[in-house]
């Protein structure tokens, strides 16, 4: 049986962090809850279509933005809404984001009566200082308190996402969030390089100088030394970011990197299926107004071109630690060619009828990307 994953995205959130540039908004119940009913006739609409006919739902991933801040009834009644629409499987993995602010001994015992069984935690730094700096309005000690009410609320496959790559960020520093994270025991950890995008406070204060970053040796440095520690306590390594204890990578996560078939509902919803991309828009009043009116959010569709389904998996794959087999590159002239070029400049390697990426290749992943296409 053919198989899917459901993303669905939350955007809103208790206050815009330093150096987030996604869509979201301040949570405003009015306002929630229109963006509620529209994710609802969103899914209806998809539910009914033959598109997702005959498909079993193997992950659903409550994304965001923070959808922790949501009453637990009312994700409640858009998983019943999922369960009496789709065909779910028995075991599907269901995550839900949650910022460790909006958690607590109620709604995590709540959360879990849903079916949710995965939670994603934005922990980002056991370093007060740097929260603070992030902007993310809780702190370390209350980051593990809601790590260990949700362990006692019966979560029992949590992760952990944490930055890198900080300002006046020193080994450390870096090594103390690793340490305090590993004594925490999650099943999986995620680690991602702070990354300054445009319209951002960091943003801002980058281009005043008022902002101290590593430099790109320095985060490489971090980089290494987490993988070090990581793989020292048993954590397996399967894609550049991201760690797990055996049986418990993300498996919504995976789809991506697998190039399965994955439909997004709500606000920039990024949808892959049945050899179709599709991009909702990522304007909050302009989604929930289409959806009102009966008409798709939809800005983006097209046929995705065997050469293109070719580059998403090379690209992608890529990033799995265990590569791609060989034949996606050698069986094209100009791949082959791109692969060898950066097989020389010691940033591919071949494995066992694989390529992947060295530890070098591992730094320069967009590069390696851009250059195939
Ligand atoms: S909680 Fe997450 S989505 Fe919301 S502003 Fe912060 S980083 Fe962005």
């Amino acid at each position: 049986m053919k198989t899917l994953g459901l993303y669905i995205d939350f955007p809103f959130c208790i206050a815009r962090c330093a150096f987030c540039a996604f869509d979201v908004e301040g949570y405003r119940v009015r306002w929630a809850e229109r963006y509620m009913a529209a994710l609802h006739q969103e899914i209806e609409t998809y539910a009914a279509s033959p598109e997702t006919a005959g498909r079993q739902i193997t992950s659903i991933y409550l994304g965001g933005g923070t959808p922790s801040r949501y009453p637990a009834a009312v994700l409640d009644k858009l998983l019943s809404r999922c369960r009496d629409r789709f065909e779910i499987a028995g075991d599907a993995e269901i995550t839900l984001e949650a910022h460790p602010a909006t958690i607590n001994v109620h709604n995590l015992t709540d959360f879990q009566k849903t079916g949710i069984n995965r939670l994603s935690l934005g922990m980002q730094s056991f370093s007060d200082e740097q929260l603070q700096r992030l902007g993310r309005r809780h702190t370390a000690e209350q980051a593990v308190t809601a790590f260990q009410t949700a362990r006692i609320a019966g979560f029992e496959n949590i992760g952990i996402d944490l930055i890198y790559g900080l300002p006046d960020e020193k080994t450390e520093g870096w090594e103390n969030t690793l340490r305090q994270a590993i004594a925490l025991s999650p099943e999986h950890i995620s680690i991602y390089a702070l990354s300054i995008e445009a319209g951002t406070l960091f943003n801002r204060k980058v281009r005043e100088g008022k902002l101290n970053l590593p430099k790109e040796v320095e985060t490489v440095m971090l980089y290494e030394r987490a993988r070090k520690l990581l793989t020292c306590a048993d954590y397996k390594q399967y894609e550049i970011s991201n760690f797990a204890k055996p049986g418990y990578e993300s498996r919504h996560n995976l789809r991506y990197w697998h190039q399965e078939a994955v439909r997004a509902f709500g606000v920039s919803g990024h949808s892959y299926l049945n050899g179709e991309r599709s991009v909702n828009t990522d304007n909050i009043p302009d989604y929930i107004e289409k959806l009102e009116a009966g008409l798709l959010p939809v800005i983006e569709r097209e046929k995705v071109s065997p050469r293109d389904a070719a580059i998403d998996q090379i690209i992608f794959g890529l990033r799995k630690i265990e590569g791609i087999p060989s034949e996606a590159i050698t069986h094209d002239p100009i791949f082959k060619q791109t692969g060898q070029t950066l097989e020389d400049a010691g940033l591919l390697q071949k494995e066992a009828q694989r390529i992947k990426l060295t530890p070098k290749g591992m730094h320069f992943a967009d590069e390696v990307a851009m250059a195939f296409l």
